[in-house]
């Protein structure tokens, strides 16, 4: 296999808002199999990179390629139909249903209670709940949100609902998966179990892009690191190389 296989990749993509320019011709490759973070101060347009990225925001101009074929253009259902998820900045859960019921919402093409369907098919349907059912008690245990499977998700903390963002897009086992500030107001102890989950997906040979103002998280976990500012990419390396890196330095002292 190839090492540097780009699983995601992004040609000269640009995204405006009026006159301005949030994505300015950006040309990103993500391999496969690497924990990518995406660094650079507020406004800098990482979030609406994703949004592009994951077809929530159409690009001026510019390809987006995964795993081999075109996804611009495609609604964002379609593109995670592809194996690319995301979360979001603001975790955004269905608040009064239970954090088991946010999971089994978030199944590909779950059944949900149709009255068309014939009695015939019932069987099978149960049968594809119970599936999801088991599923959802998996991904509960491997994120520690068992404990909380049957309270609203709108009572949890900020970083459990960060938990249960991963947890969410974990029911469509995708092939990669792209975190908006994922420990953004997350406790420490939550940071970690977070970071862990993500390591063992990494492991298991999920490829995560994300998105981190905490640099020692990014630094010593990411593989590649790609810095962003006024919607222009300006550093791709190695963390080390950020660090020294002085058009970054200067980006974040807003020099
Ligand atoms: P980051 O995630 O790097 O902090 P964003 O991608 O959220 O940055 O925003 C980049 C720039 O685009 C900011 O100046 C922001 O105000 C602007 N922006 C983002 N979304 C919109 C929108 N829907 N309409 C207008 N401007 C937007
Ligand atoms: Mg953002």
């Amino acid at each position: 296999t190839d090492l540097s296989h780009a699983l995601l990749e992004t040609r000269s993509v640009s995204v405006s808002f009026g006159a301005f320019k949030a994505v300015d011709a950006v040309s990103l490759k993500v391999t496969e199999g690497s924990i990518t973070g995406l660094i650079g101060p507020n406004g800098a347009g990482k979030s609406t990179l994703f949004n592009a990225i994951a077809g929530e925001q159409a690009c001026d101009s510019g390809e987006i390629r995964f795993d081999g074929s075109r996804i611009d253009g495609l609604a964002s259902n379609d593109v995670h139909g592809t194996g690319l998820a995301r979360t979001f900045q603001i975790p955004k859960p269905f608040a009064a249903m239970s954090v088991l019921e946010n999971l089994m919402l978030a199944a590909p093409d779950q059944p949900g209670e149709q009255f068309w369907v014939p009695v015939i098919a019932r069987g099978r349907i149960a049968a594809r709940e119970r599936e999801i059912l088991e599923r959802a008690h998996e991904i509960l245990a491997f994120t520690t949100l068992e404990g909380v499977a049957s309270e609203a998700a709108g009572q949890l903390s900020g970083g459990q609902q960060k938990l249960l963002e991963l947890a969410r897009v974990l029911m469509s086992s995708p092939k990669m998966i792209m975190l908006d500030e994922p420990a953004a107001g997350v406790n420490p102890t939550l940071t970690g179990v977070l970071i862990e989950k993500i390591e063992q997906l990494n492991a298991d040979g999920c490829t995560f892009l994300i998105i981190e103002h905490d640099m020692d998280l990014v630094m010593r976990h990411c593989d590649t690191i790609v810095a962003m500012t006024n919607g222009r990419i300006i550093y791709e390396g190695d963390a080390a190389g950020a660090q020294s890196n002085e058009m970054l330095l200067n980006a974040y002292l807003g020099a």
